[in-house]
């Protein structure tokens, strides 16, 4: 059976790379452009429209495979403020003020420091539960719904942001050209991607942290260029996030991957009282873009 086309060059020639539980279809790549994605769609957990029932399909999904331990989410809330303030600061060396907006956001976490930054922060959430927890936010206004729905006109925008949801979306390439119209000449667009072309991918395969059931484009730098470029946006910096992350964050990944000293590293630092701690990781298994629409 064939493949989907490939949303970056429209081939329909596409390798077959991997089997893996996680995801929800065969993992290829396209020999045209080099592509990786999910080849088929079983469930398709995309965001293009909000569908209540596939969104309780995709919960029981991520509890069966016990990708999310709810007891560390929780407890890193503090941890995940950091990693907002650091998204900030590399908005900020692109462009200090004006009127942003974050394509999928959640419950307004980052709208919100970007609004106390003097951004007129603006987002777009199709989860109504997240959506609504934004909307009682002062200070920023939340689109409940996709992208495709929104409703602003040609060159609302200075900057628009997209931190995890380019991989989830049903077509990349579609909503590129959509933020192009949305941005103003000058504007700029931030992306943060998984990294196909890490390290972490060869040495993990199917275990890479980043194959979860919602995550259907797998992008590296050279794939990502080509489509900000393909896109008509022109590149200003690719590189890898720093990311900050608790002890007790990293002994649990550590543990997850089977690897043994998580467990006892786990053990070491919950007796030294050192589960809070952090540290400054650049992990390459990210890909951290910014572009101008010339
Ligand atoms: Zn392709």
């Amino acid at each position: 059976m064939p493949y989907l086309p490939c949303d970056l060059c429209g081939g329909t020639d596409a390798r077959f790379l991997m089997a893996c539980e996680r995801l929800d279809g065969p993992l290829v790549r396209c020999r045209q452009c080099g592509l990786v994605y999910v080849g088929e769609r079983r469930e398709d957990f995309t965001f293009s429209r909000f569908d209540p029932e596939r969104s309780r399909r995709l919960a029981e999904r991520v509890r069966a495979l016990e990708l999310v331990d709810e007891e560390v989410e929780v407890r890193e809330a503090p941890v995940r403020e950091q990693v907002m303030a650091e998204r900030l600061r590399w908005v900020q060396r692109f462009i200090a003020s004006g009127r942003l907006l974050e394509i999928g956001c959640a419950d307004g976490a980052f709208l919100k420091l970007a609004a106390r930054a003097g951004f007129h922060a603006h987002g777009i959430e199709p989860d109504p539960v997240t959506s609504a927890v934004a909307r009682q936010c002062s200070n920023i206004v939340v689109f409940p719904g996709t992208l495709a729905d929104a409703p602003y006109p040609a060159a609302s925008f200075d900057v628009i942001v997209l931190f995890h949801v380019l991989e989830h979306l049903d077509s990349p390439r579609r909503a590129l050209h959509e933020i192009h119209r949305l941005l103003r000449p000058g504007g700029v667009i931030v992306i943060e991607t998984p990294n196909i072309a890490s390290l972490w991918f060869r040495l993990l395969g199917r275990r890479w942290r980043q194959f979860i059931p919602d995550h259907y484009y797998f992008f590296s730098p050279v794939t990502l260029t080509r489509l900000l470029e393909e896109s008509r946006f022109r590149l200003l910096a690719l590189t890898h996030p720093k990311r900050i992350v608790s002890l007790r964050l990293l002994s649990d990944r550590l543990r997850r991957l089977s690897i043994p000293a998580g467990r006892l590293l786990l053990r070491a630092i919950t007796r030294m009282g050192w589960e809070e701690r952090t540290v400054t990781l650049r992990l390459s298994d990210v890909l951290l873009a910014a572009a101008v629409k010339p």
